[in-house]
């Protein structure tokens, strides 16, 4: 099967051509271009893909359209009562509210014909019910959220026609898997469903093979990690805040995003750069949903330049041109890696990622890059160069396991090098 390289290729409707051509999305994505015909033929779809690689608009266009035409021709007879005619399942808060935004976006020419709604957890659950008041015609939740909503009968799945698991390894891993089955179990047979998942650990396997009907596969060949430059720094014990205060005054990046591993690490961290003279923000789990909702707006809008936060932020937020993302801690889970570095280079723009690691996470670092087939060369930073107390033994833990990547890969990713050594200069 050729893919197509327009939109227009997809045979998407006007309204939404129109609205791309605002959003200035000048060709579909590879994902978008495998993903969106096989949804307008019906197929169900499994889809291996991170955020980033533009899925959201590959499960929503056809979505948007399918509901669209149908309202158009009357052929929709779910229009009074609590129903719902596509779900949307997401593991979330913050990706809940991006999706939905995301869609109510691509349907502006609709004119209202098409009613999105996201509903979680965290804020109150009254709003939501009174927006779901008369159904909705796609809903975009996060499980428990909508289980709740269904047992004060704000809603009911027996209408559902499509199906969406966004980040399907995310929900099974944050422990989503008992709301899951109950939801599935109340969904109709007949439906049509796409899984989109960055990663197919057992469970995901055993629920694609529960849940999808002869399933269109889509893998990219390459993740989106590709458009990230990925470096990592050898530096002493103790000196990773010093180290991060340097490359952040140094290389005045736009903004950063900086992870830690646990919650109030982001905080002892956000004073320690206070004292060095850099602002910066936390954003983590124990924080109130309106308080993430806040720092995410005004970092997604530029007005935060540091971020710090836990893994939380690392699936699925969409921010716009982010050019550097940092790990002050390493990931504990290698795919947490790649799912960390993606929040840089999103939509074809290269972006930054930098791993400080002391002699304590050598091996961790060694792992992460075997799971992930990435080898990388230790650096150091100038003025934070290892001491003597780092032995040849501790040295030889650091060095890069993994094979290089293939020759086709080389120039690409050496154009990238040479295009982030204009942001990093050491
Ligand atoms: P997603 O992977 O769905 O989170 O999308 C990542 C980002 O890419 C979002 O900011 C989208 O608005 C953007 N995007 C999605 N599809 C395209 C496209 N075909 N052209 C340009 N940008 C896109």
């Amino acid at each position: 099967m050729t893919t197509a390289t327009t939109f227009t290729e997809l045979a998407l409707i006007q309204p939404l051509l129109a609205r791309l051509t605002e959003l200035e999305y000048q060709q579909p994505t590879p994902i978008q271009a495998q993903v969106i015909p096989s949804v307008l033929a019906g197929r169900d779809v499994i889809a291996g893909a991170n955020t980033g690689s533009g899925k959201t608009a590959a499960f929503a266009l056809p979505l948007l359209q399918d509901l669209y035409t149908q309202k158009q021709s009357a052929k929709s007879h779910n229009s009074k009562g609590n129903y719902v005619s596509g779900l949307i399942l997401v593991p979330t808060r913050e990706l809940a509210k991006q999706v939905a935004d995301s869609i109510k976006s691509y349907a502006v020419h609709f004119n209202g014909a098409i009613k999105t709604v996201a509903v979680f957890g965290g804020v109150s659950a009254n709003t939501q019910m009174l927006a779901l008041r008369g159904g909705t015609d796609i809903l975009v939740a996060t499980p428990g959220r909508l289980l709740d909503l269904i047992s004060s009968n704000a809603i009911k799945l027996n209408k559902v026609k499509t199906l969406v698991l966004d980040e399907a390894d995310r929900m099974l891993s944050l422990g989503f898997t008992e709301e899951l089955s109950e939801l599935l179990g109340q969904l109709p047979a007949q439906k049509q469903t796409m899984l989109f998942s960055a990663t197919f650990p057992e469970e995901v396997q055993a629920l694609t093979q529960e849940l999808l009907n002869d399933p269109v596969e889509v893998q990219l060949q390459s993740d989106d990690a590709s458009t990230v430059v990925q470096r990592v720094f050898n530096v002493n014990k103790g000196e990773k805040t010093a180290v991060l205060a340097h490359l952040i005054k140094e290389h005045q990046w736009r903004q950063a995003l900086v992870f830690v591993n646990a919650k109030n690490s982001c905080e002892h961290l956000a004073d320690k750069l206070y004292k060095r003279g850099i602002e910066a923000e936390v954003f983590h789990g124990d924080k109130g949903q309106g308080y993430r909702t806040r720092i995410l707006d005004a970092f997604k809008s530029g007005e935060i330049d540091v971020l710090i936060a836990t893994d939380i932020a690392a699936r699925g937020l969409d921010i716009e041109k982010l050019p550097v993302v940092i790990n002050f801690d390493l990931p504990r889970s290698p795919s947490d890696y790649i799912h960390r570095i993606g929040r840089s280079g999103r939509a074809g723009e290269v972006g930054l990622a930098l791993s400080l690691i002391d002699y304590e996470d050598f091996h961790h670092f060694k792992v992460i890059e075997k799971k992930n087939k990435i080898r990388l060369e230790r650096e150091q930073v100038k003025g934070f160069e290892l001491d003597e107390t780092i032995t040849e033994e501790m040295l030889a833990a650091s060095k890069p396991v993994a094979k290089p990547a293939g020759t086709g890969k080389k120039k690409r990713k050496k154009q990238m090098q040479q295009k982030s050594d204009i942001w990093l200069k050491h």
